[in-house]
């Protein structure tokens, strides 16, 4: 494992690889963990044959897909999906990785974060220490904006109640927003990932009671970005290194 993380700390820097990323040992055990591990798939059939509603955390998750999510038509972004994405990873995760809305890739595949951004985020992952089924990794939108765009400002405010149901759910100890975008929903702030990045700040989950729960946000840049311009990866990695050291994780040596 130590030699694994080892080697993920130096692919996340290497630049000269990431756009070879298919030769490299780990996407394709990754993209099969992500097939195997969708929350739909953690929480058995029992969740939605049953008229009693799960308890458990991926049952839960799995009814929000199901009944909700699969059949949303409250925004636009409906009208190009080939899937919703809804989210993947475990339903247990005490990290929580938000990013802004599917891609191409992820549209086809229905699972966040599996195109090139997604294998570098994984690459990023794995340079933590941990793997993608120790985390959750989702987004704000659970549709394909049509060429990648940002979301609209409307189809955020029809999407992210799911996001947020999903965070209460989980009940993660930290969240790390994933670009601008995702770190202005969250935090409510025009300000820009850039002066947002470096510190935590404090996200405030409320629930249908009122009730508020505060988790610590890191926001650090998107992985797309970050493949644009590999110079800003140092920043990305002291922000990880940040939330390592939250999580009690050991820090690499010479980190
Ligand atoms: S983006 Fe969200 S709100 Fe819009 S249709 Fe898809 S699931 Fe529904």
């Amino acid at each position: 494992m130590a030699g694994e993380i080892a080697d993920a700390v130096a692919q996340f820097f290497a630049t000269d690889r990431y756009f070879g990323l298919s030769e490299l040992p780990v996407p394709r055990a990754v993209l099969a963990a992500a097939r195997r591990t969708p929350a739909r798939a953690n929480a058995g059939s029992a969740a939605t044959s049953n008229a009693v509603a799960p308890t458990d955390k991926a049952g839960r998750l799995e009814v929000l897909d199901l009944e909700q999510v699969k059949g949303c038509r409250k925004c636009r972004l409906c009208e190009g999906r080939n899937n919703t994405v809804f989210g993947v990873g475990s339903a247990e995760a005490r990290l929580v990785f938000v990013g802004e809305g599917p891609g191409f890739e992820e549209d086809r595949q229905g699972i966040p974060f599996v195109g090139k951004a997604g294998q570098l985020l994984t690459r990023m992952i794995i340079a933590m220490g941990l793997r993608r089924d120790d985390v959750y990794i989702c987004n704000i939108v659970k549709c394909r904006p049509p060429n990648n765009r940002d979301p609209a400002a409307d189809e955020i405010m029809a999407c992210s109640p799911y996001l947020y149901e999903q965070l209460r759910v989980i009940e993660p100890e930290i969240i790390v927003a994933l670009g601008s975008p995702a770190s202005k929903t969250l935090l409510d702030t025009t300000t820009g990932i850039s002066r947002l990045r470096g510190q935590f700040h404090d996200f405030k989950l409320r629930d249908p009671l009122g009730d508020v729960r505060t988790i610590p946000l890191m926001p650090t840049y998107h992985p797309a970005y970050l493949l644009r311009s590999p110079n800003e990866k140092v920043k990305a990695w002291k922000d990880l290194q940040m939330v390592m050291a939250r999580l009690g994780l050991p820090l690499p040596q010479g980190g």
